[in-house]
Formats: C-alpha cells, structure tokens, sequence
C-alpha cells in the first residue's frame, strides 16, 4: 500500500477552446465544431495528466460548462438549457473578488438531467491508458434549484427532492458503468452554507444539516463495496483564482460533513492558515467505520488558485505532519479544488489559461513525487 493520491476533476479550458465556447454560443460554429475542440483539449490533459505519473486521471471536464451545471445545460451563457428550467435562480455563490456564478431556476417538473457525467466519460475513457475518476454534482447543489420559499405549482419540493435523487443516483452508477475506478462528489456548498451572506439567501438558512441528509439520500443506496470509491469534495470554492467561503471555520462544517457515509474525502488544505489544527479536525471527526467503509482523507497539498508551484518536498512534510493526526491507512492527497471548476476562466493569477494549465501539470507530478516520498517516510510505500 502507498499513500492514495487523486486530483478533484476539472482543469482550466484552452483559450482556444474558451473561444469555440463564445463562438458557439454566438451561432458562429455548429456543435460539431465545438466538440472537436472539446475532443482536443480532453486527449491533452488526458495524455499531459498521464505523463505527471498520476496514478488516476480525469480529462478535465473540459466538454461540462461547469463541475455543477454539466447535467442541466450546454454552455454558462446558457445554450441548451434542459427543459422546465430559466436562467434567472438563485446565486450559486458571490466570491471575494466579488464576481457571482448564478444557477437556473426550475419552473416545474419533472425534473431531468439532459447529461449525464458518463455521456463524457465514455467518450474520453477510450483516450487513456490510466484508470479514470469521474467527478459529479451533489444532490444539495442542485437542490437550489428549487425556489428557496413557496412552491412549484403541480411540483411539489418533496416529489422534486425525490427526482433529483433518483438522477444523482443514475449518474453516479452510470459513471461507474463506463468505466470510472472512482467518483467523487462536488460538495462545495457545504461550507458556503455555514456563511451568512445576506446578498446571498440561501446560505443564510442554515441548511449544511439538510444537505448532509439529502446527500446520504442517494450515498445509502450503494454497497459499502461500492462506497468506498464515492468521495466527497469540500473547498472555499475555486473561481477566477477566488474563494467564497475561506473564512468559514472548518470546525463549523467538518463534524457534519464526515456524517455522510463516502468512502473518502478530497479535502481542501494547502491553502489554510493552520492546517495542522485542520489535520486534527479530520482525524478526530472522520470515522474509521462509515456504515461499512472507513473513511479515508485525501488533504489538499496543492493550491490551484496560486501560480507558484509546490515543491515535492511541501507536499511530503505536508503528508507527515497529517499522519500525526489521521491514520496512515486512512491518509491520501489531492488538489485544494479543481484548477477550473467553470468552464470559462482567465485565470486572472495565473496570466492565461494556457498558461494555467502547464502549471496545473507541473502541480500535478509534485503532488505524485511528494506523496512518493511520504509514503517511503511514513513507511508504507
Ligand atoms: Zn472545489
């Protein structure tokens, strides 16, 4: 056994395929040449993510507009919009810098995912030699979807919550069917919502207790087996080179989070101010026995949002030091976040997000070397 280590999922788009993306949503080329820019820019991070040593690649979610809208439209500017839905919902987030990403609004039901995750998977699977993980969108996400107050007239909440459910469940099934080794859930809103930001109404109702159930909602339905390789994402989020929700107190959000019965974390780190008060936090809260499946947490070691690029040797001592608080049999690594959860993003820090991605590439095999070098440390490699 060595120290597990796995990337969050997505990777910042080329700007070549950042312009198809404009281009298509202004009726200038048709989807068949937006998809082979998309076919491109999956086979290159596919190849360069093989070639950083990552034992588990993803191809960067570069065919989803977003890590959370993937299943409900095309693009963000809001082509091919799945039906029963409008533009105009709730924020999904406001973030320091103070830009916003808002969501759609459903109108009524049923409610439906036009694309599953594994209608990417399968296209990009046959790209790599490495097994893949695929990411996908936690039910609590989407369920702002639904107005916060009042309800959808012949729609109820309950009956809403109760399709939702169902999707997530055939989304994640799907992407294992296609051939994913892991499926990670994107939870970034777990954080977000022990924030009271009154321009923001949702994450002022103290909602984390309701996500965390919704999420076991579809999480018990699968095996112990089968949970062991379903993960759950938290960060501050990843914008833009922004956070939304950095100053949340882990303290507040870790003891609930670890209530929901995944088989492994992939939990922001490398960019908090104390981590090793972080490192005891999971520790103390995660469980060695999750309803069957110990609960294995991989600790952020690299900050996608800074372009200086960690050193191997950051990220062994980073490990060491995380093994004197959680179980080396329980401890892996990953990324802060993805490097571009939304598809469109300059990556103001970073000049470019061509540039981007070559230090993506060259935070990636750090990550791999440094946790080599732990897992010889810690002696389990
Ligand atoms: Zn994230």
């Amino acid at each position: 056994m060595t120290i597990p280590t796995e990337n969050v999922g997505s990777l910042p788009r080329p700007a070549k395929l950042q312009a198809a993306i404009a281009d298509y949503d202004a009726g200038k080329i048709t989807h068949e040449e937006l998809k082979h820019e998309q076919d491109d820019a999956c086979r290159d991070s596919i190849e360069r993510m093989e070639a950083t040593g990552s034992p588990i690649v993803s191809d960067g979610e570069q065919r989803a507009s977003s890590f959370a809208t993937y299943p409900i439209v095309d693009t963000l500017a809001g082509t091919g919009l799945a039906p029963n839905l409008a533009a105009d919902g709730q924020y999904f987030a406001i973030f320091t810098d103070g830009h916003h990403r808002q969501l759609p609004r459903l109108t009524g039901g049923p409610f439906k995912y036009k694309t599953y995750a594994a209608d990417y998977l399968k296209e990009s699977i046959k790209l790599a030699t490495k097994p893949m993980k695929q990411a996908v969108i936690a039910p609590s996400m989407l369920s702002l979807l639904y107005p916060l107050d009042g309800a959808i007239e012949g729609y109820s909440r309950e009956q809403f919550l109760e399709d939702l459910c169902n999707e997530c469940e055939k989304d994640i099934r799907e992407a294992f069917a296609a051939g994913a080794k892991r499926v990670s859930i994107d939870f970034t809103e777990g954080r977000l919502a022990c924030k009271n930001d009154p321009r923001n109404p949702w994450t002022g109702r103290k909602m984390l207790e309701h996500f965390v159930e919704l999420n076991n909602r579809v999480i018990d339905r699968f095996s112990a087996e089968e949970r062991k390789n379903i993960g759950i994402h938290t960060c501050p989020g990843g914008d833009c080179d922004s956070t939304h929700s950095a100053d949340v107190d882990y303290a507040e959000m870790l003891p609930s989070m670890f209530k929901m019965n995944a088989g492994y974390f992939l939990i922001q780190l490398a960019s908090e101010q104390d981590k090793e008060r972080v490192y005891k936090l999971c520790g103390e809260q995660s469980r060695a026995d999750a309803n069957g499946v110990p609960q294995v947490c991989f600790i952020g070691v690299i900050n996608p949002l800074n372009p200086t690029v960690e050193t191997p040797e950051q990220v062994r001592d980073d490990l060491v030091t995380a093994a004197k608080y959680i179980p080396v049999e329980r401890l892996g690594s990953t990324d802060d976040c993805g490097f571009s959860p939304f598809s469109v993003d300059v990556k103001p820090k970073h000049g470019s997000p061509d540039v981007a991605r070559d230090i993506a590439f060259q935070k990636i095999a750090a990550r791999v070397k440094g946790t080599a070098m732990a897992s010889e440390i810690l002696g389990v490699a």
